[in-house]
């Protein structure tokens, strides 16, 4: 049975030139004895924008594991599929994120809903969490609404999740649920019932990707009260412990946090917390890298800036059509958006210094990052010319995207400063 480490990263790569980078920032990690499994994902969506296809993904993990001696597991996971979009990722990934957002809220079968409840029954009332303070209350009017909501979502992730099975045999793969790009958060006692209907679906799930409380949009922090989210991740970690061993699910289940990359101001309490009951993570951390690399193109000035200055003016100039397949997961405030005129007239380090993650820098601007973020397919529609200038830039662009992830990433999470 493939099992997925204690620790582990999702590292986006949009256009599979950092892995290097990447892995060396994991191995940095491991070097201070925090072993982290690195998973390269890329969603359908991503793909679909550039042109790309899953196994890209793979030939990289392959040749930069190889290329760095790299003798650890590694992982290809297919982000957020569904039903419809599986087939082409099957072959090639070992790790597969069933997105079941889009069903939630749909009704499954009378007869699945009536065997569910009289299943989960005996959990009306209230539950105790063996060997912790924490408990909850939960009624069968309650239990009959969660499965009402979320029995389908399950359903449909054993349709998905057979459908691997089926080509890739048991066992060979990870499994990861996710439900993370919906509006409302799921609560810990929904996340309790879920999780028994993915175990009585035999789905043998080891990462789970709940929405939390707050607003995760892309490539910026958290925004919400963190210790909001503290207080619903911790319970939901105990959660998956009641219900590993209630539900004979895979004990090295563990959270999976898609984090739309740089919730800086909540790590420290996912730090804390795991490290408080010796649990796992599993954290995506997406598009930051594709950020980076245009911050080290920035920096590389010359023919880098001018290119990453006509990726932010074509982004303002269609704006409209680059946020809307990310409306739920960005905030842009268009009025605190810099001017093509202004930005004409800034050098490299200006312009790397508004990207660059770093808070406390008053030139850094979030909402200009945002935009960045989801402009990645106009580096899509150029690609020779963007490959060409990553390559004759590797040097300072690796740089960023390793320092990235080791310093403001792993450092954050595992408080190694
Ligand atoms: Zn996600």
């Amino acid at each position: 049975m493939k099992t997925l480490g204690k620790y582990s990263f999702g590292l986006g790569d949009r256009f599979g030139h950092q892995g290097q980078a990447q892995l060396k920032a994991i191995i940095a990690a491991s070097d201070k004895g925090i072993e982290i499994t690195p998973v390269w994902n890329k969603s359908n969506r991503e793909h679909v924008t550039i042109g790309t296809q899953p196994i890209d993904v793979r030939r990289e993990a392959d040749g930069v594991t190889k290329n760095a001696g790299f003798n650890k597991p590694y992982f290809v996971d297919a982000d957020h599929i569904n039903i419809g979009t599986v087939d082409r990722f099957i072959e090639c990934s070992d790790f597969f994120t069933i997105d079941v957002a889009s069903y939630i809220g749909m009704k499954a079968e009378e007869k699945d809903i009536l065997d569910f409840l009289s299943d989960a029954e005996n959990y009306s009332g209230e539950v105790k969490l063996k060997g912790t303070e924490f408990s909850f209350k939960t009624s069968k009017l309650q239990i009959k609404e969660i499965a009402e909501k979320y029995l389908f979502a399950a359903v449909k992730a054993r349709d998905i999740y057979k459908k691997i099975e089926d080509v890739k045999g048991y066992g060979s793969f990870i499994t990861e649920v996710s439900m993370d790009e919906v509006t409302r958060p799921q609560t810990p006692i929904e996340l309790f019932f879920i999780l028994k209907m993915l175990a009585s679906e035999n789905i043998p799930v080891q990462t789970i990707a709940p929405k939390f409380p707050g607003r995760f949009n892309k490539g910026v922090d958290y925004t919400g009260d963190p210790l909001l989210f503290a207080r619903d991740f911790e319970s939901d970690l105990l959660v998956i412990d009641y219900a590993v061993s209630e539900f004979g699910l895979p004990d090295n289940l563990k959270m999976s946090i898609h984090s739309g990359s740089d919730k800086f101001s909540i790590y420290p309490f996912i730090g804390s917390i795991i490290k408080k009951y010796d649990k796992g993570i599993h954290l995506k951390t997406a598009g930051t890298t594709w950020l980076e690399e245009i911050i080290g193109l920035a920096e590389s000035g010359g023919e880098g800036l001018e290119f990453v200055k006509e990726i932010y003016f074509k982004s303002l100039d269609i704006k409209e059509e680059l946020c809307a397949p990310y409306a739920d997961v960005i905030d842009i405030k268009a009025s605190s958006l810099p001017s093509k005129q202004e930005v004409s007239l800034w050098n490299g380090k200006r312009f790397s210094e508004s990207l660059k993650h770093e808070p406390g820098n008053s030139c850094y601007n979030p909402d200009m990052r945002q935009l960045i973020h989801v402009a990645y397919k106009l580096a899509g529609l150029q690609i020779k010319t963007f490959y060409a200038l990553l390559e004759a830039n590797e040097k300072i662009v690796s740089k960023c995207v390793y320092e990235n992830i080791y310093y403001r990433h792993i450092n954050r999470l595992f408080d190694l400063n």
